[in-house]
């Protein structure tokens, strides 16, 4: 018989895809590494799974104990399944502005999920710091993974995201590009790459323009899951050969073009990490193979990236080539 023992077990291991549209004029090879076929939708699953059996390990985290941390997104996602199969409780912290559909999903999983106001100060004795922090000092058998911190988060990419991309590229990969976000992703599948190709693969970081890994001071941007405002442990500043700042505005139409062009519907730092690798793969000739990793779905923005209105608000429909329009396929 073939299975899975459980949905744990179909953690990581994704397929990687060529990119046959975007790519027209590209000489390189550029490769789309897809962690939405992870149980729990996204890449995050692979760091939640390290960072819980990591805490098992060390005794942080005792049978029957609980799981606090301020995530309404895809780590909340992974950190839920991994925790309900191993018999813990979790418990996430989401400012207000968090939709309703993020929410529902941690709670369908069996998450509690405590909801924050976000129009108040950090020193607030109820805002989403001090709400998280009071949570793990008050519930008894409480661990905290932190995912900006924990050493875990970059270990899971060096044991899995890594080897696999080298086996997967049978050691051809020359260009590894992802969005940098905790920056666990770029800093362990980036040193596991160097440290297999003896420094040759090229890693190349994508953010969001005004976020401080492209320079900036963390000026908004709409972009979720990248970019940031402070440098976070996870983030190995030694490991990226080059950070690449693309607008909003190229993150999304790239985004809208991979469901449409490629059969990808993926999220919108997916998109930005693609217009970052065709900017790499177009310097490069027919040896060159750019591999491009792409977070979470496109499910969980539906009512953003791939609704016109929502786009036009914004200013982010003009100049789209009419191939990218949502509405011409509906
Ligand atoms: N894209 C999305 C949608 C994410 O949720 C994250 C994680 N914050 C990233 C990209 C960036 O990954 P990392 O935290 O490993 O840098």
């Amino acid at each position: 018989m073939q299975f899975h023992d459980s949905m744990i077990s179909l953690v990581g291991n994704t397929p990687l895809v060529r990119l046959n549209s975007v790519t027209k004029g590209i000489k390189a090879t550029v490769l789309a590494k897809v962690e939405y076929f992870n149980p729990g939708g996204s890449v995050k699953d692979r760091i939640a799974l390290r960072m819980i059996e990591a805490a098992e390990e060390s005794g942080a985290l005792k049978p029957g104990g609980t799981i606090v941390e301020p995530t309404s997104g895809n780590t909340g996602v992974g950190l839920a399944i991994v925790a309900q199969q191993k018999g813990y409780k979790c418990i996430f912290v989401c400012p207000d502005k968090v939709s309703t559909d993020k929410i529902n999903v941690l709670r369908a999983y069996g998450a509690e999920v405590v909801v924050c106001p976000t129009a108040v100060d950090p020193e607030h004795p109820d805002s989403y710091y001090n709400v998280s922090d009071r949570l793990v000092r008050e519930t008894p058998g409480a661990w905290k993974p932190d995912q900006y911190s924990n050493p875990n988060n970059p270990l899971s990419h060096y044991h899995s995201t890594g080897p696999e991309l080298w086996e997967q590229t049978e050691g051809r990969i020359t260009h590894f590009v992802a969005g940098v976000g905790t920056g666990g992703t770029i800093s362990g599948t980036g040193r596991y790459l160097k440290d297999a190709s003896d420094g040759k693969v090229q890693v190349i970081g994508a953010d969001p323009e005004g976020s401080v890994y492209s320079g900036g001071s963390g000026r908004p941007y709409l972009v979720e899951g990248v970019g940031e405002d402070f440098w976070p442990t996870a983030y190995d500043r030694t490991v990226a050969d080059e950070i690449v700042a693309v607008s909003d505005k190229d993150s999304f139409q790239m985004t809208r073009r991979l469901a449409k062009e490629e059969g990808l519907l993926v999220g919108g730092s997916c998109g930005m990490a693609v217009v970052a690798a065709l900017r790499v793969a177009e310097r490069l000739d027919e040896n060159g193979v750019v591999v491009v990793l792409l977070p979470d779905s496109g499910r969980g923005y539906l009512s953003k990236i791939f609704n016109d209105e929502w786009m036009a608000d914004y200013g982010f429909l003009e100049d789209e080539g009419p191939s990218a329009r949502v509405a011409d396929v509906l």
